[in-house]
């Protein structure tokens, strides 16, 4: 009889690496389901936290707020709570083929995560330049905040009251979306878990050229390159 003989490390590191983010989304390799459980509270004109990079400089923006007083999405069933928001440019998520200009990661963590399931749940929102049209635009606020307290350190202003990111806007009306099971896409503490639930909105935002400038260069993670779907299944509500 033949043995096996490959080294068990082999198979510990092959086995939690089959569900990576981020991937390329298509309307046609998915499958659509009637599925209408997502709301998405509406997100509050300011939030408070901190803005700060984690020990890979990775711009992040953490709510300081008690759990409770945060936006809050519920999805099947189950609650999540916003923990943080950062930037990639360009979007780590491809639609039909094509990277956006940037993407918007809304971190949330469940509050009960179901046992075997994700613990985090992230909307991914992307906003694309390239294509000038009616589309709702990527709040100008957001982008000048978000550039300002990432700017180069002599170019900071300081602030005397405690720093603010504008949430509202944020969220694209159009609420088509595509879900996935996949995993982190930045190897800060636990390098690509799998652990989080994807939500990416179908349609991008539109940034204009001077609020990508304000955006500035420093302020975003770059994309991690797209990851094999393996035996997963893309769903999509429409
Ligand atoms: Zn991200």
């Amino acid at each position: 009889m033949t043995k096996i003989s490959r080294p068990s490390s082999w198979l510990q590191r092959e086995s939690h690496r089959l569900q990576q983010s981020p991937i390329e989304l298509f309307e046609t390799r998915s499958l659509r389901v009637n599925d209408a459980t997502l709301h998405v509270e509406r997100l509050p004109e300011r939030v408070a936290g901190v803005f700060r990079e984690d020990n890979q400089h990775h711009p992040r923006f953490a709510l300081t707020a008690r759990r409770a007083q945060r936006p809050r999405i519920t999805f099947r069933g189950m609650t999540a709570y916003l923990d943080e928001v950062h930037l990639h440019r360009p979007s780590e998520h491809d639609l039909e083929g094509d990277d956006a200009s940037g993407e918007i990661h809304l971190v949330h963590r469940f509050d009960e995560p179901r046992h075997g399931g994700s613990s985090h749940l992230v909307l991914g929102v992307l906003f694309d330049a390239r294509h000038a049209s009616t589309r709702q635009r990527l709040s100008p606020k957001f982008c000048r905040t978000w550039g300002k307290a990432f700017a180069p350190r002599a170019k900071r202003v300081p602030s005397a009251s405690p720093p603010t990111l504008a949430l509202r806007d944020l969220l694209p009306r159009d609420e088509r979306w595509f879900h996935y099971e996949g995993s982190l896409t930045t190897g800060d503490t636990e390098p690509y878990a799998e652990v989080v639930s994807w939500i990416v909105f179908a349609t991008p935002l539109r940034v204009d050229a001077r609020d990508l400038k304000h955006l500035g260069e420093a302020t975003h993670q770059r994309e991690r390159k797209g990851q094999a779907l393996n035996r997963r299944l893309v769903v999509r509500n429409f």
